[in-house]
């Protein structure tokens, strides 16, 4: 007989399908419904999730996911362990908010906490502040009160906890010399107090996350994890979850930790799991997960059964099958998308779908004829995909084959292109240029919408932008700038118009993922292939060329951030993609230098947040990162001047690749760190054109001369005056005009008084 295969997930999107989430808690700040009308929402919206994970059949609901901003500031809310200045009063749903967002509609406005990436996810976590006497309290009720909630409603519950050595390792340190580690006995106490709270509660198992144990630990880190789990090990069992990467490299230490179970990413390294198989204690659960949770393709089941089988002889119903990771990173249900294209739907699938599929896997391994069946039916359209027409294009297979060095290699060496650009753009020094995007008012929103939605032709629509595009380079000449641009009046996004424009990719209408807070983003599916079938920003740039003598630059989008902020296909690798997307970029490029464009900016502010967990994998990323840009670039002529542009980025450990990018000019944001940022190309000896930002356009001051000039003077103490710009840290999309416009000139006028100091 066999027994009966236990399936759960990690965790499930908080939004709700329509963004309910985020509209209430956008009203709640506006002060527009009450504290008590958001909580509704919240827990109208677990209850569906809830209902919809026990309805697709999974054994356990996960509860503990939800948040009000984000898990990692609901972990700091629950250890009662909150920034000093935050600390006031006993802490409820606006301490919260003021500490994610430094302010709430009711106390006092202080500075926010950090926020940065979830690993390598496009989810942004609340970053932990950690002092020497810090301590932790258990306090705030909200995982216990959910529990009960979940209970009340008839579901099994399995609570989940970010872990305690993941917890800190995610946080600061706010006092020099002193180590956050030193923390986890105290940190440790706490959990004790949860787990024994969770166990009074009934609660039989607890996914606690460890996902650091995917990276490349310090060995006191590493060992940090044997002390926490003999504190916390016994009753209730724990299953401690790892996920975006394999944890082999750690199996040794893993295996003799104090726990019940195992979970680990079978979807981001499949290889790993047999090694975890033939090691696996005695006694433990292994919880397999099978189903991607960061992408949409439908799993292919009747692979999986296959795979698992095997596994299942030897584990028995110790054997659990799993998302790879929580559903968060996962756009929330397929169903909705009724204007997908029926062959790219039937590849495809979202939350909901995938607690389905981890249900029908279980019951097909446990002998279930019909689902046997079913697994085969629901797999056959990503089986045949593989070969499918609509994906695989054979002139974009030969062209990418055919990519060699040398194709990636501008004719002529930086010094000399430098040479030939000085005298055919004759700019001053010290040029002042912006980095793509004017403000996006209503109007231009509206008219894009209007387009879409078919209100709009396209002779009215091609009209509207150019407006735009007139009034933008009136503008420019105006202020005086030397390098113009068109302004992105047409661009929502940066990467979703080129998503538009190529082959290869699908959009799709409410596939939202959480990016932070109450932020969603709705990236575009690689589907297929991708080719250029047209120009894409060409006429754009003609037009803004034509109404000037100065020159204007063309504005793309880079290979790595295109694939970066896009679900990837899984059948190519993200090298082989970005090169597909390279190429495309390339005779766009082309074309743009062809319709007299001097000088092309290609974006890529995701270069840096594409680095792989593990530290020894990095050179091998950037490698392939640094050459996908470069065949985007070489086609242009040593005449024509390439830019790229990186938004605020470490680049200490990643100096030599930027340099090996081989732009003619790179702008940085640089103005928060106070040109500190600098010092890597300086002690690089960096070689070509560098624009460090001079104002920071996130805020809505405006800088002033002497501000700038000061900016200035500390960049040429690091890079001489020749081989710099003057421009803003990034876009100005999201400023008014007249915040630009007063930055602007004071931008301008700062250049032309260092231009006499030089
Ligand atoms: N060209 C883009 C803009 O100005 C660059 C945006 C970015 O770096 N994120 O908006
Ligand atoms: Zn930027």
């Amino acid at each position: 007989m066999t027994v009966k295969t236990t399936t759960h997930i990690l965790g499930y999107p908080r939004f709700g399908s329509q963004r309910e989430l985020k509209l209430a808690q956008e009203k709640y700040w506006r002060g527009e419904i009450s504290q008590a009308e958001l909580k509704e929402v919240g827990s109208l919206l677990r209850h569906r999730h809830w209902g919809e994970q026990s309805g697709a059949g999974l054994d356990v609901v996960t509860v503990g996911d939800f948040a009000w901003y984000d898990h990692v500031l609901g972990t700091s809310m629950l250890l009662g362990h909150l920034p000093k200045r935050h600390r006031s009063g006993f802490p409820d749903l606006d301490t919260l908010f003021r500490v994610a967002r430094g302010k709430a509609p009711t106390g006092c406005a202080c500075a926010a906490s950090d926020m940065t990436k979830w690993f390598n996810t496009n989810y942004h976590y609340i970053v932990p502040e950690f002092s020497a006497d810090d301590e932790f309290n258990v306090s705030w009720p909200q995982l216990f009160e959910e529990i009960a909630e979940a209970k009340q409603a008839g579901h099994k519950v399995k609570p989940v906890l970010l872990g305690p050595v993941s917890y800190l390792w995610l946080g600061k340190e706010k006092e020099q010399g002193f180590d956050r580690l030193s923390l986890l006995p105290r940190l440790l106490a706490a959990y004790q107090q949860i787990l024994t709270k969770l166990a009074n509660l009934g609660i039989d198992w607890v996914q606690i996350d460890e996902p650091v144990l995917a990276l490349e630990l310090p060995k006191k880190w590493r060992n940090s994890f044997k002390i926490a789990y003999q504190v916390l090990h016994g009753a209730p069992k724990l299953l401690l979850t790892t996920y975006f990467d394999s944890i082999t490299h750690h199996l040794d230490m893993i295996t003799g930790l104090k726990v019940d179970g195992l979970h680990v990413d079978v979807s981001a390294a499949p290889e790993q799991l047999e090694e975890v198989v033939q090691h696996l204690p005695e006694g433990w659960v292994l919880s397999a997960g099978v189903v991607n949770g960061r992408n949409v393709w439908r799993a292919d089941l009747s692979a999986l059964l296959e795979r698992l089988q095997p596994i299942k002889a030897l584990l028995g119903d110790r054997l659990w099958l799993a998302s790879s990771c929580s559903l968060l990173h996962s756009p929330m249900d397929l169903d909705l998308e009724t204007e997908l294209k029926p062959e790219v739907r039937q590849w495809l699938a979202f939350a909901k779908q995938k607690c389905r599929e981890l249900t029908l896997l279980a019951q097909a391994m446990d002998g279930n004829e019909i689902a046997i069946e079913e697994c085969a039916r629901y797999s056959a359209p990503i089986k045949a995909r593989a070969t499918s027409t609509l994906v695989n294009n054979e002139q974009v297979r030969q062209r990418s084959e055919a990519i060699t060095d040398a194709l990636a290699e501008r004719k002529l060496p930086y010094q000399e292109r430098a040479r030939i650009q000085r005298q055919s753009l004759g700019l001053p020094l010290l040029p002042t240029t912006t980095i793509g995007s004017f403000p996006q008012t209503n109007e231009i929103r509206t008219q894009r919408r209007d387009f879409k939605a078919g209100r709009l032709n396209e002779q009215a629509y091609v009209n509207a932008m150019q407006g735009h595009i007139d009034d933008a380079i009136e503008r420019q000449n105006k202020l005086g700038l030397d390098v113009l641009v068109h302004g992105e009046a047409e661009r929502n996004d940066m990467v979703e118009y080129f998503a538009e424009q190529l082959e290869g990719f699908a959009a799709t209408r409410f596939g939202w993922v959480q990016s932070y807070g109450s932020r969603c983003v709705k990236p575009a599916v690689i589907v297929s292939d991708i080719y250029r079938a047209k120009p894409m920003t060409v006429s754009w740039a003609h037009y803004a060329q034509s109404l000037t003598e100065k020159p204007v630059k063309g504005m793309l989008t880079g290979p790595v951030t295109i694939l970066g902020w896009t679900f990837p296909r899984e059948d190519l690798s993200r090298e082989a993609i970005a090169n597909q997307i390279a190429l495309a970029l390339r005779d766009e490029v082309a074309d743009l230098q062809e319709k007299g464009i001097k000088i092309i900016q290609i974006d890529e502010p995701a270069i840096r947040e594409g680095m792989p967990l593990k530290a020894s994998q990095w050179q091998a990323y950037l490698d392939w990162a640094v050459k996908a840009f470069k065949i985007s670039a070489a086609s242009a002529e040593p005449k024509t001047q390439i830019h790229t542009h990186m938004c605020y980025s470490e680049f200490n450990d990643m100096i030599e690749s930027v340099a090996a990018l081989d732009a003619d000019v790179i702008t940085i944001e640089t103005s928060r760190s106070d040109m500190e940022l600098l010092k890597a190309f300086e002690a690089f000896d960096y070689p070509n054109e560098i624009g460090p930002g001079v104002y920071d356009i996130h805020s809505p001051n405006i800088p002033t001369v002497e501000q700038i000039v000061e900016l200035v003077e500390k960049a040429e103490a690091k890079i001489p005056a020749k081989r710099l710009w003057i421009n803003p840290d990034c876009g100005l999309k999201t400023r008014s005009w007249e915040e630009t416009e007063a930055a602007l000139t004071n931008l301008v006028e700062a250049a032309k008084l260092l231009r006499q100091q030089y």
